[in-house]
């Protein structure tokens, strides 16, 4: 399923987007009452809003019988792998990913990159083979406290988005969406400030309109991640350059999850 675009609230063709990271969480039964509620649940997406569902591995097709077919919903994987197939047991591609009809892989997740060590040069792979194959990474990137602290994350976060995404074309480029997401803030209930978020949005985006041009740089979707609830969206998400979330936590009740979609601006 595509959707076209049309011009939203701040005047560019960007997606707005509530992305849901279920991570390693649920059994199969819960997994389901929870799309039941999701769906049960009311909320509205207006064209160019997008709500995405990544899901654990088992769970793919369930998600796709319940959420096929809703106007913009999309289910997604949590991670793929670098090769193409072969003798990688227990690894997931690409290819399986597009056979089930997944359009959208999160990748460099911060704690795929602490827990496996994952690098911006393998992500750079990774995003490559989910172009080569129609899907749509959604790039998370981000720095941690003592990053943070030290005042280097533009810095660092510079240094992400060099080295796994600016090989690709301007036409490449505009299939990602990119996730910032500040290791401080994920899963610790510690919010960045709206300003904190759009200060590093904003620099993410000129950053991109250095490489590929004010144009495409301002059509690109940039997510905030980091303790995103039905409380907090709405301020985040009325940033200028901030046009959506990647939530953990809270995309494991369908009531603050909903919150959260409705709040896309
Ligand atoms: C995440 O998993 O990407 C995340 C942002 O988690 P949480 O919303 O729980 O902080």
């Amino acid at each position: 399923m595509r959707i076209s675009l049309t011009t939203s609230k701040n005047n560019t063709m960007r997606k707005q987007i509530a992305a849901a990271n279920w991570k390693m969480n649920l059994t199969y039964q819960q997994a389901e009452k929870l799309l039941d509620e999701m769906i049960a649940t009311p909320h509205e997406l207006k064209d160019g809003q997008l709500a995405i569902f990544a899901v654990p591995f088992p769970y793919l097709q369930l998600a796709n019988e319940k959420l096929g077919g809703k106007k913009n919903v999309f289910v997604a994987a949590q991670n793929c792998y670098n090769k193409k197939s072969g003798a990688y047991t227990g690894e997931v591609s690409v290819e399986m990913l597009t056979s089930m009809n997944i359009e959208y892989v999160v990748l460099g997740h911060s704690e795929r990159r602490e827990y496996f060590n994952e690098s911006n040069q393998l992500l750079a792979e990774k995003i490559n083979i989910c172009l080569d194959n129609n899907i749509n990474p959604i790039f998370c990137c981000g720095e941690s406290l003592s990053i943070r602290e030290a005042n280097t994350q533009n810095d660092f976060v510079g240094k992400q988005l060099e080295e796994s995404l600016y090989h690709l074309s301007a036409e490449q480029i505009q299939k990602i969406v990119i996730a910032y997401e500040p290791i401080w803030a994920i899963g610790t209930g510690k919010t960045a400030s709206s300003e904190q978020a759009q200060e590093m949005h904003a620099f993410i985006r000129s950053q991109l309109a250095k490489k590929y041009g004010n144009d495409i740089a301002e059509n690109i979707t940039i997510l905030y991640g980091g303790s995103v609830k039905g409380n907090n969206a709405a301020e985040l998400f009325s940033q200028k350059d901030v046009d959506g979330g990647l939530v953990g936590g809270a995309s494991l009740n369908a009531t603050e999850f909903v919150a959260i979609i409705n709040a896309l601006k």
